[in-house]
């Protein structure tokens, strides 16, 4: 199949078109405020055809928010995701959320006033797809993997067999090439995840927010996450055995993972409310000896 064109119009989750001989797909969105600038990337991609489907990895306003505009330039889009995704966009409080945050990142990226109006109605999912699942686009299907971890309703998307979507469940990569864990809803729940995705055998992988591997196979890719993923963990764990507050830990955890890659690419707020996350999951986890069936095995 032809190699996904990267789309991504600025800070945030990356987008990427996917073409079959029938249909056309976006994966994910991006940010509002980028919105201008990911569509004239994606209007130059499409080269004249029209934009059919769009896939959500997960609810983050920084991988969907830019969904309305996409909806007034192609009004036929159909937006497959989750239930999960579908339930938390039904939320007037998330819809407000993602407005507050979009009009914030607009601010903090230098664009303030940047976030084109637009109708919080046009924020939600057309078709809920489920594990399994085939999205069809002429010679290549898109098959669904659920994948949660970073969030309930993270999605991973394998195009033609060949190329893989995986949610920032299994981490992210920064554009250093390191990667790094992003287990917000469950630290069990994304090494299953993981597991899950290694297992398909997927030769390429589009990394979230980096985009085609290729300083790594597969296989070592899936491994460097596992062992970010492990460490984060075990770290946490080891701090709250200590008896050490989430402040304290949160603390001790900046000093040992934030590198300056991050902190370019994250703004303060963002790790700090990642990272409380992270430390709540974990220590919850611990606390009631819940673990991944996968826990020591190999990875497949
Ligand atoms: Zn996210």
């Amino acid at each position: 199949m032809k190699q996904p064109i990267e789309v991504t119009g600025g800070p945030g989750g990356s987008v990427f078109l996917i073409e079959g001989s029938e249909k056309t797909a976006l994966y994910d969105a991006g940010m509002a405020y980028c919105a201008p600038v990911m569509m004239e990337k994606l209007d130059k991609a499409l080269k004249g055809r029209t934009l059919d489907y769009m896939l959500v990895s997960h609810s983050h306003y920084d991988h969907i928010a830019a969904m309305p505009y996409l909806r007034q330039r192609y009004p036929q889009l159909k937006v497959f995701g989750s239930q999960h995704a579908h339930d938390v966009l039904e939320r007037q409080g998330a819809l407000e959320l993602m407005r507050r945050l979009n009009e914030e990142a607009a601010e903090y990226y230098g664009a303030p006033g940047a976030v084109a109006p637009y109708d919080d109605a046009d924020l939600h999912i057309d078709v809920v797809v489920k594990e399994g699942d085939l999205i069809g686009l002429g010679d290549i299907s898109i098959r669904v993997l659920e994948n949660p971890g970073h969030t309930k309703c993270c999605l991973a998307f394998v195009a033609g067999e060949e190329y893989i979507f995986p949610s920032e469940t299994t981490c992210y990569k920064s554009r250093s090439g390191k990667v790094y864990p992003a287990f917000l809803s469950g630290c069990a729940d994304s090494l299953t995840s993981l597991y899950h995705c290694s297992k398909q055998h997927i030769p390429k992988i589009m990394a979230p927010h980096y985009g085609l591997v290729t300083d790594s196979t597969s296989g070592q890719y899936w491994q460097a996450c596992l062992k970010s993923i492990l460490e984060s963990r075990d770290f946490i764990v080891e701090w709250g055995e200590m008896g050490k507050s989430e402040d304290e830990i949160l603390n001790a955890y900046e000093v040992r993972f934030r590198d300056d890659e991050i902190r370019a690419e994250q703004p303060n707020h963002a790790f700090d409310i990642n990272t409380r996350a992270m430390i709540r999951t974990v220590l919850h986890e611990h606390a009631r000896g819940i673990s991944s069936p996968m826990e020591g095995h190999p990875l497949p």
